[in-house]
């Protein structure tokens, strides 16, 4: 059988709890989810007919808060990963401190198959069967892979209509006239690029010597790459589930957003059209992209993309994974080994899940925040537990990213401590 996603993720708790001087206790709880919900999603299709989907959510810890996590829709979706994401949600809300467990959902399906009626029916029977299940004080969903505002607009809308009651604050990630963030499109992308911008502080580098490879083209890699291109770096290779586009100048990443939008494929860049002519660039594959001679990778697509096939042939000094799960534990091992900086998922992709929580106090509060104050407030956040994250590394000689489990131990452990262990409940004289 392949290797599970699941147990790979909770190999990083042993290595963590090694360094905190986290109980026990609090480790043998993560290992196992809180809940895990599975149903079934009749659909009339288009056609007439009925198509069944499998969905899953996945509510892996409370104890800090509330579960959150997003909801992908995505052929390979299964409970093994899901549980993985629900974990490593737990993990990220801990490291920038919002007060937030961890969940996360999907359904098994290639959403661009669907019409856009067959979509929002699809979206609108998962939360029928999960309206039970989920809650703006219970578990809040929000976008993943191949999900978006507009999804998330039509399940808040079917939690309300169930509950009959205006729910804003079941979900996040909304359209902004259903009582969306402002800043919440950019924020996954934007979180990263606050890291980044601590590193460049720290390492005094010349941007513009900076040569950037990001795998994954979609909402997160696209705004790490613009803002990144903004600040002078040069993005020489981008990638999308179609293939990847190298060039050694660097792209202009506003026109590349442009045809994306437009093609909804970065290949037309290269292969067809009237766009050939304009931007000039190289055709890899997506595994030559992560072999780059870059001085950042930023694999921004899927999970399980570094690993033991392709970990001796990485040249990228600096990974910044935007992604969930992008390295798995086998070469990560390695990578550290080598001296790469991973600035892991759980910090850098952390924006994302940061300002939806921004998006459910305002909600709860019916007072909306300006853009510049929520980006503010963001950066305040990721430069903040980038930091502290960092100095860790540092005080304890660690990896970046049992650097970041430690850190999210710490804050979990606490939590988890303060309603009493073995250590409290074993002693008899406690009390009063
Ligand atoms: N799906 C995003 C993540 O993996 C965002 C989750 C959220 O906003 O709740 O972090």
């Amino acid at each position: 059988m392949a290797q599970s996603i699941f147990e790979d993720a909770i190999k990083r708790l042993d290595k963590a709890g090694e360094l905190s001087k986290i109980d026990a206790e609090v480790i043998e709880r993560l290992r196992h989810p809180k809940a895990i919900m599975q149903v079934s999603i009749p659909v009339r299709m288009d056609d007439g007919g009925l198509k069944i989907f499998d969905g899953y959510r996945v509510q892996h810890d409370s104890t800090r808060g509330p579960t959150k996590g997003g909801i992908r829709f995505h052929p390979d979706v299964n409970l093994d990963e899901v549980k993985a994401l629900a974990f490593w949600m737990t993990c990220k809300c801990a490291v920038v401190g919002i007060p937030f467990g961890g969940a996360k959902g999907g359904v098994t399906v290639n959403p661009k198959e669907l019409s856009h009626l067959e979509l929002e029916r699809l979206s609108r029977g998962f939360i029928d069967r999960l309206a039970d299940f989920i809650g703006p004080d219970i578990d809040i969903p929000a976008p993943d892979v191949y999900t978006n505002a507009m999804i998330m607009g039509w399940m808040m809308n079917a939690y309300s209509s169930i509950k009959r009651q205006h729910s804003p604050a079941v979900i996040t990630g909304k359209p902004i006239p259903l009582g969306g963030s402002l800043g919440r499109d950019d924020a996954t992308g934007r979180g990263a690029y606050y890291c980044i911008k601590e590193l460049e502080k720290r390492r005094k580098w010349n941007n513009a010597d900076i040569r950037v490879a990001v795998q994954g083209f979609g909402n997160a890699g696209q705004h790490v790459a613009r803002l990144l291109h903004h600040d002078g770096y040069k993005i020489v290779a981008v990638s999308d589930s179609q293939g990847a586009i190298y060039n050694e100048e660097g792209f202009d990443i506003p026109s590349l957003m442009h045809v994306k939008k437009d093609t909804r494929k970065l290949k037309a860049v290269y292969c067809h059209g009237s766009l050939c002519e304009q931007v000039k660039a190289e055709a890899l594959s997506n595994e030559e992209l992560l072999e780059l001679k870059v001085d950042i990778l930023i694999p921004a697509a899927l999970e399980n993309q570094i690993t033991p096939q392709n970990m001796a042939k990485i040249q990228a000094p600096i990974i910044v994974e935007v992604a969930n799960g992008p390295t798995t534990s086998e070469a990560d091992a390695m990578l550290a080994e080598r001296g790469i900086l991973i600035i892991p998922d759980i910090l850098a992709n952390a924006g994302g899940v940061t300002v939806s929580y921004f998006e459910w106090v305002q909600n709860r509060q019916g007072f909306y925040w300006t853009e510049e104050e929520v980006q503010q407030r963001l950066q305040v956040i990721m430069s903040r537990e980038f930091n502290n994250v960092y100095e860790l590394m540092e005080k304890h000689s660690v990896d970046m990213r049992t650097a970041a489990y430690t850190h999210a131990l710490d804050r979990i452990g606490s939590a988890i401590s303060a309603g009493g262990t073995y250590r409290y409940f074993n002693n008899k004289t406690n009390g009063g």
